[in-house]
């Protein structure tokens, strides 16, 4: 069976664990610190908070800034779902808005037309670990004064061309960006999140809202020789990460180069293997982005049923996923008639799917997929 993920963990992250469940102390103490020193370090971000999801993550980021009932948030329906929920979470209206069909992601012209005065914010997924138009976008929401956040949950280790040079997601470039140590994402803490700012009033509520708004950590107080008591200065949350989840995370941050450049060597394989097969939309990068390839998404010509490609490619031993999902479309968004046109968000999950990439995937089994999808494609042209 060829999966469609694999995370890349072995005796150095067991070691690490193993280290911290032996020390005592294993819930949120020096090893998340650490592992958000090292991963502002490695973004170039002033500021990093550990949490326990990228949903919490952008559940925050909303709540820091006050967003709330009566205000808009603009992002993409074509994305996780939890994009949309957090919005909701604050009681605030999400606004959906259409992709770019060639990137998947936000197309900033549609943002633009969206804005109205109850706009607060934009919500712009880094869609599969492909950079998103920050550039325009960060632009865009400076203009309106409203604010920019990055769901980055997939693009740890992506790189965008700013200010001359090749930079990572998550030097702050909107206000706030959000990442995912998920196990479908690049690097994993078996759940986990981040919070990246340049913004010190904005860390310092994250880390006040993670951790029940508690005047004091438990870790102050645990090493303080005085007797402190603590309070409770707003109505926070419990999104910490564990010890555990940061010694894991510290030891995938050191493999996080390596990771990505495996994936953009399979990535560049799988361009090589299907680039010439007719009316298959292979993924493609602007010229100003480097993606670390969380995902491969590629687009079946126009008359292929989606399904049974997959079934086809299932009963060969191959994992696939659908395109995207839309969050228009499920039950909690559906009974709402979006406010503007998703055609291409709907085309991009009905007529995609997403090809297995793991940094550890062999050629052979690159080879496996190409022929068994350029089979499947073939055979439904000809019946067709
Ligand atoms: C995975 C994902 C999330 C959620 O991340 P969790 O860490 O699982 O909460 C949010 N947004 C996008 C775009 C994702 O891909």
């Amino acid at each position: 069976m060829i999966p469609i993920a694999l995370p890349l963990l072995s005796e150095e992250e067991a070691e690490a664990a193993r280290a911290i469940v032996l020390s005592g102390w294993v819930s949120q103490g020096p090893q998340v610190v650490a592992f958000e020193r090292d991963f502002a370090a490695l973004v170039g971000a002033p500021y990093a908070c550990a949490v326990s999801s990228c949903t919490t993550a952008l559940h925050l980021a909303l709540a820091a800034l006050e967003i709330g009932p009566g205000d808009e948030v603009i992002t993409a329906s074509h994305s996780f779902i939890a994009t949309a929920n957090c919005i909701r979470y604050c009681g605030a209206t999400p606004v959906f808005v259409d992709i770019d069909p060639a990137t998947y992601n936000i197309d900033p012209n549609r943002v633009a037309e969206a804005i109205t005065p109850r706009t607060r914010a934009v919500i712009a997924v880094h869609q599969m670990g492909m950079p998103c138009d920050l550039a325009a976008l960060a632009a865009l929401a400076d203009r309106h004064n409203i604010v920019l956040i990055e769901d980055a949950a997939c693009a740890a280790g992506s790189q965008i061309w700013m200010n001359g040079d090749w930079e990572r997601i998550g030097k702050p470039r909107g206000k706030i960006a959000c990442f995912s140590f998920h196990p479908r994402k690049v690097i994993t803490t078996g759940e986990g999140g981040m919070l990246t700012t340049a913004d010190p009033e904005l860390d310092r509520k994250f880390r006040l809202m993670r951790q029940h708004g508690m005047s004091v950590p438990d870790t102050v107080r645990h090493g303080s020789s005085q007797v402190i008591f603590e309070d409770y200065l707003v109505v926070g949350f419990n999104y910490r990460m564990t010890d555990i989840q940061a010694a894991v995370g510290r030891k995938q941050l050191e493999r996080l180069a390596q990771l990505v450049s495996q994936r953009r060597t399979i990535a560049a394989r799988y361009g090589e293997l299907l680039g010439n097969f007719e009316g298959l939309r292979l993924p493609a990068e602007p010229g100003w982005a480097k993606s670390n390839w969380q995902s491969y998404c590629v687009r079946l010509p126009g008359r292929v049923d989606q399904r049974a490609v997959m079934q086809s490619l299932l009963d060969q031993g191959i994992a696939t996923r659908r395109g995207i999902m839309c969050a228009h479309r499920e039950a909690p968004y559906a009974n709402e008639k979006p406010r503007h046109d998703l055609h291409q968000s709907e085309l991009a999950q009905d007529n995609s799917i997403l090809l297995p990439i793991y940094a550890q995937m062999s050629e052979q089994d690159q080879e496996r997929v190409a022929d068994a999808l350029t089979r499947e494609l073939q055979a439904c042209v000809v019946y067709s």
